[in-house]
């Protein structure tokens, strides 16, 4: 692992290369770095096209390079940060995110681009033995083999940052500190339990459901999100992602790995041993205590999150995942089994599903078909190489936009 440090006169400091910091991960992310500012500082900083945002990060944290994958968006900020006499050097385009990855001043790498976008700076980061803070489980659903692979043999140090895989990380103490382990079975581990919310529509009467409009879609009960993942969780296709990569990040096949509906959102999911034992770590749904224990590890530092009052939340309840009402997450299971190939595309149709229906074209409903639409024209079997994954997600994404086209029809702005 690479460990660049720089002394701020008390302590070693760490230098921290964001990628995606305009988002709700990245600003959490953020947040907690504050608190700590003889602990860590900010070398990169990066966004898509939100220039308002990331010039306002650079003018707080003074990083030496802030990427906006947009050219206009760059150019915007280069003026911005031009009149305010901020140092920050502006970079564009794709190249650029890998470039900030992989930087000999960073230290830690909080992978929280939103998709299929963060798979190649996400790549650069554990190529170069960065410690890689996972929030983005995309890359790691459309390239799980290789991506682990490149964590091994470059050393890198991988510490996921979602919750649910945070926590079970938490729950299997003699965990090595990369979170790869060569078998899980032989710490006595006899089964993963995930723990989702359910999402907003747990109990909504299923005959609405095609009624459903993207702003109640994005209102989690629990979590304050970004807009894709909070889609994904009213939809469970999020909990499904959350399987595969629990199987990559824990070495577990996906019989092991038991999907329990959880509302209060307070266990974030454990751990089963073969004694008899469960273990789990609980807390206040805020991601800005994974991102601190990711950022302390294995200390464990002050993250702004309230301690968790057991008598305010009086009862925990959990319940069997239905897959009538979450069929994206038998999808999930199913495309796992018929390997990487079906993986990308599930991974790939999702995401132009959510996005079509952000924007109001299909039904909520549609989601789902347009995704078996997809894995219903995928190959069994993995890729190996990088260009065969990103062939495979360019084929997927042109199909289900033909099949959005096709069942477009009846947008949800005509009947609202
Ligand atoms: P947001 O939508 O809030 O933020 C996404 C970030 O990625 C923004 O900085 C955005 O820039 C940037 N971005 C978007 N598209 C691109 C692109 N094509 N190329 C480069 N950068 C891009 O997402 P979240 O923070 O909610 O989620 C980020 C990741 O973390 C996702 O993979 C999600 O599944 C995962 N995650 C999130 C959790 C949460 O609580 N939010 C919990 C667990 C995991 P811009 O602002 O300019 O659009």
């Amino acid at each position: 692992m690479t460990t660049a440090t720089h002394d701020t006169g008390s302590g070693m400091s760490k230098g921290v290369t964001i990628l995606g910091s305009t988002g709700s991960i990245g600003v959490s992310t953020l947040d907690v770095i504050s608190r700590h500012p003889n602990r860590y500082h900010v070398v990169a900083l990066s966004a898509n096209t939100n220039a308002d945002k990331l010039a306002q990060q650079c003018l707080r944290f003074k990083p030496h390079f802030a990427v906006m994958v947009d050219e206009a968006a760059a150019d915007a900020l280069k003026a911005e940060l031009r009149l305010k006499d901020c140092a920050t050097e502006v970079l564009s385009g794709v190249t650029a995110l890998e470039k900030i990855a992989s930087l000999p001043e960073t230290d830690y790498v909080m992978a929280a681009i939103v998709g299929a976008a963060g798979l190649l700076p996400n790549l650069a980061a554990a190529k170069a033995g960065k410690r890689v803070m996972l929030a983005n489980k995309e890359s790691l659903v459309m390239s799980g083999k290789l991506f682990m692979d490149a964590v091994r043999e470059n050393g890198a140090e991988l510490l996921p940052i979602d919750s649910e895989h945070n926590a079970i990380f938490q729950s299997m103490p003699h965990a090595i500190s990369s979170g790869l382990l060569n078998d899980p079975l032989q710490l006595g581990v006899t089964r993963i339990l995930l723990t989702a919310s359910g999402g907003p529509f747990r109990t909504q009467d299923l005959s609405t459901f095609d009624q459903i409009t993207p702003e109640q879609a994005v209102a989690h009960p629990n979590w304050e999100m970004g807009k894709k993942i909070s889609v994904d969780s009213a939809t469970m296709m999020n909990k499904g992602l959350e399987v595969i990569e629990a199987c990559w990040l824990f070495n577990v096949t996906a019989e092991r790995v038991q999907v329990v509906i959880h509302p209060q959102s307070t266990i974030h999911s454990m751990v089963s041993y073969n004694d008899g034992s469960v273990l789990a770590q609980l807390g206040n749904p805020d991601m800005r205590t994974p991102i601190a224990y990711s950022l302390g590890y294995p200390e464990r530092i002050e993250s702004g999150v309230g301690q968790l009052d057991l008598f305010d939340v009086a009862q925990l309840d959990f319940e069997t995942p239905d897959y009538e009402r979450y069929p994206c997450l038998r999808q999930a299971y199913e495309a796992h089994q018929s390997g990487g190939y079906a993986t990308i595309a599930l991974n790939a149709a999702n995401e132009v599903a959510v996005q079509s229906f952000l924007d109001r074209q299909i039904r909520f409903t549609d989601i789902p078909l347009v995704i078996e639409n997809a894995l219903e024209q995928t190959v069994t079997g993995t890729p190996d190489h990088l260009d065969d994954i990103l062939d495979k997600d360019l084929t997927s994404r042109n199909s289900a936009l033909e099949y959005v086209g096709k069942v477009a029809s009846a947008p949800l702005q005509r009947q609202n």
